[in-house]
């Protein structure tokens, strides 16, 4: 592929670490609207080589990293600070040819690059853009969990123990669900109060017993009707409800348990990444050694085997994120 030009108000980036995350599966197994060819990849830091016309804030040299969504910068919800559901947004990898790849354009440079503190490595910044920040704005953002509290989360992938690391973290106390052992016992290792198998047993059930009633805070990491509802049918009276993992409608719209919502005064939150300018609260958590995205990082890989496991990536056992090298 040819490299990519920066864009006026944008910048092109080397890549030095992407990661690969479910939403590459769901735009490979054709859930999003993408035109041929294509390079996916949206989780990624690098050195800016390239400014294009306009861009004030970024220079050649610099290290950085960007949330999955990039804001327009010039909509009302940009100007506001809620780039993530920006009128007129790109996403690498998505709207535009990603990170799989050496370089990467990026647009609005201004509005959406991070600076990466240089205590921070790039696969460490890489892993933030989308299953560590959505998970960090799933909790504080969004549930605005309190010290104390139970939070279940269901599915302990990427973004499922990105949301177990920061629910610790923030002093709330976790029950992890899976399907799968080993990502459990990585849950655990990260400070998961209870885990629980989700094979053929209640979830609701158990975690109402393991927590006196129910959680008050639920996120659902996988997005499937099951888990969605099992999160939400594991909450307690007045809970909270984050839905993370993403539930497109390829088979109909999901089934959701609204008697229970409107019986037990739910609230059930979406959440879409963190814009860049909410980035300084988490980044210095990282810095300060409370928040640990690199422990989530289980193995780097390059790019021909990153395109190898892409197409059974929904089915992966693999616990922990996946990173990519362009360069190895
Ligand atoms: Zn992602
Ligand atoms: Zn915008």
């Amino acid at each position: 592929m040819a490299e990519p030009t920066a864009p006026a108000g944008g910048v092109v980036v080397r890549v030095m670490a992407t990661g690969v995350c479910r939403s590459d599966w769901h735009a490979w197994a054709g859930h999003d609207e993408i035109t041929f060819p294509h390079v996916p990849g949206h989780e990624l830091a690098g050195v800016v080589v390239e400014v294009g016309d306009g861009v004030a804030r970024w220079t050649v040299g610099d290290r950085v990293t960007v949330p999955f969504v990039c804001g327009c910068g010039r909509c009302a919800w940009c100007l506001g600070g809620n780039a993530q559901v920006c009128l007129d947004q790109q996403q690498p990898g998505f709207t535009h040819w990603g990170s799989f790849a050496e370089y990467v354009a990026l647009h609005a440079a201004d509005t959406n690059l991070v600076a990466v503190p240089e205590s921070v490595d790039f696969t460490t910044a890489a892993s933030l853009g989308c299953r560590f920040a959505t998970a960090y704005r799933a909790l504080v953002g969004r549930a605005r969990l309190l010290e104390g509290e139970w939070v279940t989360v269901v599915g302990a992938g990427g973004v499922g123990l990105s949301t177990v690391m920061i629910a610790c973290a923030l002093g709330g106390r976790v029950v992890a669900v899976d399907r799968n052992p080993e990502a459990l016992a990585v849950a655990a290792d990260l400070g998961a109060e209870h885990v629980l198998l989700a094979d053929s047993s209640n979830v609701p059930a158990a975690v109402a017993a393991l927590t006196g009633g129910g959680s008050h805070v639920a996120v659902d990491a996988v997005g499937s009707e099951q888990t969605c509802a099992d999160a939400i049918l594991s909450l307690r009276r007045r809970g909270r409800h984050v839905q993370v993992g993403l539930l497109p409608p390829m088979g109909g719209h999901p089934r959701v348990p609204m008697e229970r919502v409107i019986g037990w005064e739910l609230d059930v939150l979406g959440s879409h990444g963190m814009a860049a300018a909410d980035y300084p609260d988490m980044l210095a958590l990282i810095e300060q050694g409370l928040l640990e995205p690199q422990r989530l990082v289980e193995r780097t890989i390059g790019l021909d085997e990153a395109a190898a496991l892409l197409p059974g990536f929904d089915q992966a056992t693999l616990a922990g994120m996946t990173m990519v090298d362009p360069a190895r």
